[in-house]
């Protein structure tokens, strides 16, 4: 492979296509997971509203369930229910990653 020289390199940090945050798998980096309880759910979707990276997943103006692939786990969710219906539960509590979540 030619080895490239320091004005082929892209600048630190530069992203060069926009809007291409869906393809990487943001949850690995998450050490709090929300659980909604679904009894005290209302369905406000204040939760969805807030959330910053589209990790609430809503069908028929209802939640149906988060993103564990792209919830990094930021706890914003929890912070704006009103009911307090998300609680945020250590990562280390799961056997894996995906448990509870896709
Ligand atoms: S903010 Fe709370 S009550 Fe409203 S939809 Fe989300 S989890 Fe349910
Ligand atoms: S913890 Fe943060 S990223 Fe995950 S669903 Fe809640 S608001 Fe979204």
């Amino acid at each position: 492979m030619k080895e490239k020289n320091w004005k082929e390199i892209p600048l630190g940090g530069l992203i060069l296509e926009a809007g291409n945050a869906e393809e990487y798998e943001t949850g690995s980096w998450r050490t709090y997971r929300p659980i909604r309880n679904e009894e005290k759910c209302t369905h406000c979707l204040l939760c969805w509203v807030y959330c910053p990276d589209s990790s609430i997943i809503v069908e028929e103006a209802k939640i149906k369930e988060f993103d564990y692939g792209h919830c990094k786990g930021c706890g914003i969710c929890s912070a704006q229910c009103p009911v307090n219906a998300i609680e945020m539960v250590e990562e280390t509590k799961f056997n894996s990653k995906k448990e509870g979540g896709e």
